[in-house]
């Protein structure tokens, strides 16, 4: 009962001192590393997305818009190409050709523009260039016209130098003839001259010079023979025509270089609005690649803040886990080994007590150690007690006196001292028995004994039931008339109690024989020895006629 009142007094002692739970701070310490972890992975995870939105903008958005600006521009270049090809066009097919394949690379690019961009301003640009190329293919037709015109008029004119050639047999009867026929045919060679001629300028020239020469054709006519004066004036008057008439070859040519001019002039501005096209797209296509960069340096920056964050946040952690480790270590496994060798040391039968520092479970539990191993102790004395004491009257038992015999035996040889014993035997006790039952022969049994007790003198005098109603004093370092007046007095106390006894031949009470061997040195006596002289010490008591003493 005491020992398990003092369980909790003891262990919440311990607990008013500052607590320091080893389950808190073990929980608290893998709460902290679980939410680390859970921290970290929702970092990366973060990240990681955020990562994975440039990249998909990249590739998504951003190369699909560099190669639509390089088609763009590589379609432009061939429009460059194309324009040249189509103000350098010497006929009608191949006009066709290149004017459908303008109009094919527009459509394309219109479709484009509309497909990827939202840049109005490029579309209205090409809705330009679009009317442009029409405009210039419109002058390059009238320029194939114009060509056309020119061949067949340089055709009539080359017919008429024939026509001249058919008639010069008449023309040249007379030397006027001659040179009339010379001087048409400089006519002609100067109107072929002037086809070649690739300046206004010249081709002015030309025309006042071809001017002044038919006037003195038409006028030299006159000196001509008169039969062929006719054909002479028709033939100069056509040529006239086909050289001055508002369709003649020198207003054709005129026609015809203004036109190449203005066909250059028209190219010219259509490949600057090419080129003004191709920028934009060019600035659009800079302006995605710049984009680029920065999304691609974004990234670098990032991973690289993240590599560092997670380099910190690893470290960190390992710091955490190496902490509690060395906690666990230091705190729980060191002390644990140590409370277990204190266990085994105890075990083994060491007296020590089990102590381990700090104010925990641990320490608690070599606390409850203590206590435990205390009741234990306890229960154990208690046993050890219970094994050796007479269980009706209290006294010692048989197995008690055999080995406090043999120690004071051995006491005594070691000391040469003297040593009595007495053996008393409650006289005619079966019939006390018999006639007060045996409860009552208890009870006359635990009188005895309480009076025997009340007889011990020393701390060194040991009392002991024998056997049934026999009793048994060890008398150290007592001597024979020692042990004869501790006889008498035991003897008178028995008497004393005065337990009515009407079976006793001896007196009216219950009375004990007593009998006494030992009381001087006696080299090597044994337990054996003695007790069968106090034996027989005791059987002449009781044939002396009991409630007496005799000594052996
Ligand atoms: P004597 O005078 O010669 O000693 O005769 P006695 O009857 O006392 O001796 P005996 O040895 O014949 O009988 C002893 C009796 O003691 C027998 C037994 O019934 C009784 N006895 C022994 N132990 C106990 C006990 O624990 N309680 C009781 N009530 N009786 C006991
Ligand atoms: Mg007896
Ligand atoms: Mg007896």
């Amino acid at each position: 009962m005491n020992s398990r009142k003092k369980i909790p007094q003891q262990l919440s002692h311990s607990s008013r001192g500052r607590r320091c739970s080893l389950a808190a701070v073990i929980s608290t310490a893998f709460i902290s590393i679980v939410f680390l972890f859970i921290s970290a992975m929702t970092l990366s995870h973060y990240r990681l997305g955020s990562f994975q939105s440039i990249l998909v903008q990249i590739t998504e958005d951003s190369f699909p818009e560099i190669t639509y600006s390089r088609n763009l521009h590589n379609q432009i270049n061939e429009l460059l190409h194309l324009s040249s090809r189509l103000a350098f066009s010497g006929n009608d097919v191949t006009l066709r050709i290149v004017k459908q394949s303008i109009e094919n690379k527009v459509q394309s690019i219109q479709k484009q523009i509309n497909e990827q961009d939202s840049n109005v301003y490029l579309s209205t640009q090409l809705n330009v260039i679009s009317s442009e190329f029409f405009s210039l293919q419109q002058l390059v037709q009238h320029k194939l016209t114009i060509q056309e015109q020119i061949i067949e008029a340089q055709s009539s004119m080359y017919t008429l130098h024939e026509k001249m050639f058919s008639l010069s047999p008449q023309v040249n009867r007379n030397s006027a003839g001659t040179i009339w026929t010379s001087a048409y045919s400089e006519m002609i060679t100067l109107a072929s001259k002037t086809l070649i001629k690739l300046r206004l300028q010249e081709v002015r020239q030309v025309f006042r010079q071809a001017e002044n020469k038919i006037a003195l054709l038409e006028k030299d006519i006159l000196l001509l023979p008169l039969s062929s004066r006719t054909s002479a004036e028709s033939l100069t008057d056509q040529l006239r025509q086909l050289m001055f008439a508002e369709n003649g070859l020198l207003q054709l040519k005129i026609m015809q270089l203004r036109i190449n001019g203005r066909v250059i002039g028209r190219e010219h501005f259509l490949k600057n609005l090419l080129d003004d096209f191709s920028r934009v797209a060019e600035f659009k296509s800079y302006q995605i690649n710049e984009t680029v960069v920065a999304d691609t340096n974004a990234i670098i920056e990032a991973t690289d803040a993240e590599t560092k964050l997670m380099n910190v946040v690893s470290l960190f952690v390992l710091f955490v886990l190496f902490s509690v480790i060395y906690f666990i270590k230091r705190r729980f496994v060191e002390r644990v080994v140590l409370l277990n060798r204190q266990v085994i040391a105890r075990l083994k039968g060491d007296k020590i007590e089990f102590d381990v520092s700090g104010n925990d479970e641990i320490s608690d539990m070599a606390k409850a150690f203590n206590i435990f191993a205390a009741e234990i102790e306890e229960q154990k004395q208690i046993l050890r007690d219970l094994s050796l004491t007479d269980g009706l009257t209290g006294l010692y038992n048989r197995r008690a006196l055999d080995q406090r015999l043999e120690q004071e035996l051995q006491t005594a040889a070691r000391n040469q001292g003297p040593l009595a014993v007495l053996i008393m035997d409650i006289d005619y006790f079966k019939r006390y028995n018999d006639i007060y039952g045996h409860l009552a022969g208890d009870d006359c049994l635990k009188q005895v004994s309480a009076a025997l007790l009340h007889s011990k003198r020393r701390s060194t005098d040991f009392i002991a039931r024998y056997g049934g109603e026999e009793f048994l004093f060890i008398l150290p370092n007592t001597t024979p008339d020692g042990a004869q007046k501790m006889a008498a007095e035991v003897l008178a106390k028995v008497n004393a109690l005065n337990i009515t006894h009407e079976g006793n031949s001896a007196a009216a009470h219950v009375t004990m024989s007593i009998g006494i061997a030992g009381g001087c040195y006696q080299e090597n006596l044994n337990s054996a020895e003695l007790l069968e002289k106090a034996d027989k010490a005791l059987y002449k008591a009781k044939k002396s006629g009991k409630n007496c003493i005799y000594s052996h």
